[in-house]
């Protein structure tokens, strides 16, 4: 296989050369929260995938589900006024669910054509209100909107621009609240006033608020490194946002679905966004879906100017209905305890990673719910990063793994924690023990 592998298959992101000289890591086999490789050894899938089997692996229920739906219609398009069951239950349950009046779905294959899908409705929706010129889109540095052209350049992580003319010229970045390494300080009034200002002077730089369709913004800023940003921040730049008349987009493709807590990041941060993008957990990583959440004033606009014009977009799988009947499964077990569970395990972790905040490399502690990071430094006064790029820490994957644990290691030297919210104590224990024991194999 690894041979098979070299020859053959490209991977995502993982660099060429360096990823051959290694090797692939074969997956084989998996239950709960635990993973077992193709030579048998076991690890605790500290990282859900990628940040995406919230509900832990092995689940009969969703195979069920999924196998009911193959059988029965394995297909439907959604176009041409076609559908399904499942998709149309779907839309519904959700919209019951998510915050305020986002009562309208449009489902996409994952987070990224959901991010390229709310970029194109929000251009709808400004030529429908006859205000087309309302084309600059504004996001945050070290934010992540997908691997899309236009997610890639929403996105502000150098390594997904690489080679491919992005961002866009209309794709505009403001600095991260990054609340460890913030020149405003640790103070989270002063760092909501420095990211609102620089929100300012973003758009008087791009010709002032009529030439803006939207801002981006993650409740936490996952791939960027967990960064949580202080309480009323989303609620602060949510306001700017609506007093400018710019439609402020959630992205919550890592926060939804119960990984910092309840079903929506952004009902904790009571706020109401335009427009929420989710994949991830919506499915648990079973089958690919994504979703954009519209608001009634968001879709009312479009649908009303677009009468019964056909409105440009769409995929071949959109809707699919055994990723919906999928979705459907996994909205019941959220709500029949594996929130509840998340919440729980998700104050274990948090309190499991603040245990290791003496360690020497340990520069920040950080999260929320099931989703969370350490900053690795050399110096803790200096807060000088560990590099997981380079050497010696390069091999912290490595290590973590050999020590039966999957973790994120950013390049920033950030590990990174996103287990599955269905994780028991031991589970917990297993990844802050296993942690402990990389960290100080780190150091020696
Ligand atoms: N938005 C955010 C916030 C994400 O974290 C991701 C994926 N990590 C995406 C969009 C893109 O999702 P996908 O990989 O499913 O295309």
């Amino acid at each position: 296989l690894i041979e098979l592998d070299r020859a053959h298959l490209i991977h995502p992101v993982t660099s060429y050369r360096g990823h051959e000289a290694t090797g692939v890591k074969v997956l084989r086999s998996a239950e709960g929260a635990t993973v077992t490789d193709a030579s048998g050894h076991q690890l605790v899938d500290g990282f859900a995938g990628l940040w995406c089997v919230n509900a832990g692996y092995g689940h009969e229920s969703i195979v069920a589900a999924a196998s009911r739906q193959m059988r029965e219609l394995p297909y439907a398009t959604g176009y041409f006024s076609l559908g399904s069951e499942p998709a149309i239950r779907l839309a519904a349950e959700l919209a019951q669910r998510a915050p305020g009046d986002l009562d309208h779905v449009y489902f996409t294959l994952g987070g990224s054509d959901a991010v390229d899908s709310s970029v194109r409705f929000i251009r709808y929706y400004w030529h429908a209100r006859g205000e087309p010129q309302r084309d600059q889109f504004i996001s945050i540095e070290q934010g992540y909107h997908g691997s899309s052209t236009v997610g890639a350049g929403l996105t502000a992580l150098s390594t997904f621009h690489a080679g491919f003319g992005v961002p866009l010229s209309w794709q505009h970045k403001i600095p991260s609240h990054y609340v460890y390494r913030n020149p405003a300080g640790h103070d989270g009034n002063a760092i909501i006033a420095a990211s609102l200002a620089a929100l300012d002077a973003k758009i008087a730089e791009i010709g002032g608020p009529q030439r803006v369709a939207a801002f981006y913004a993650e409740p936490i800023q996952g791939s960027g490194g967990v960064l949580v940003p202080p309480k009323g921040w989303m609620k602060a730049m949510r306001a700017r946002c609506q007093a400018y008349g710019i439609l402020f987009v959630a992205d919550e493709v890592i926060t939804g679905f119960g990984r910092t807590g309840p079903l929506f990041a952004c009902s904790e941060d009571e706020i109401v966004p335009d427009i929420m993008t989710v994949a991830k957990g919506l499915t648990s990583g079973y089958v690919p879906m994504g979703a954009v959440f519209l608001s009634d004033h968001v879709y009312g606009t479009i649908a009303d100017a677009a009468g019964s014009s056909a409105v440009g977009q769409g995929y071949t799988y959109s809707a699919h209905p055994v990723s919906a009947a999928v979705a459907l499964e996994v909205l019941r077990l959220y709500e029949i305890g594996l929130l509840a569970n998340g919440v729980k395990a998700g104050a274990r972790l948090m309190a499991g990673l603040q245990s290791l905040k003496d360690h020497p490399l340990v520069g920040d502690v950080r999260g929320r719910g099931m989703l969370a990071a350490i900053e690795l430094v050399t110096d803790k006064k200096q807060k000088t990063p560990l590099p997981i790029a380079a050497e010696p820490a390069r091999r912290i994957f490595d290590r973590a793994w050999k020590n039966g644990l999957i973790i994120r290691a950013f390049p920033t030297g950030v590990l990174g924690y996103a287990p599955p919210l269905c994780c028991s104590d031991s589970d917990i224990e297993a990844i802050i023990e296993r942690t402990a024991k990389t960290l100080d194999e780190t150091l020696a």
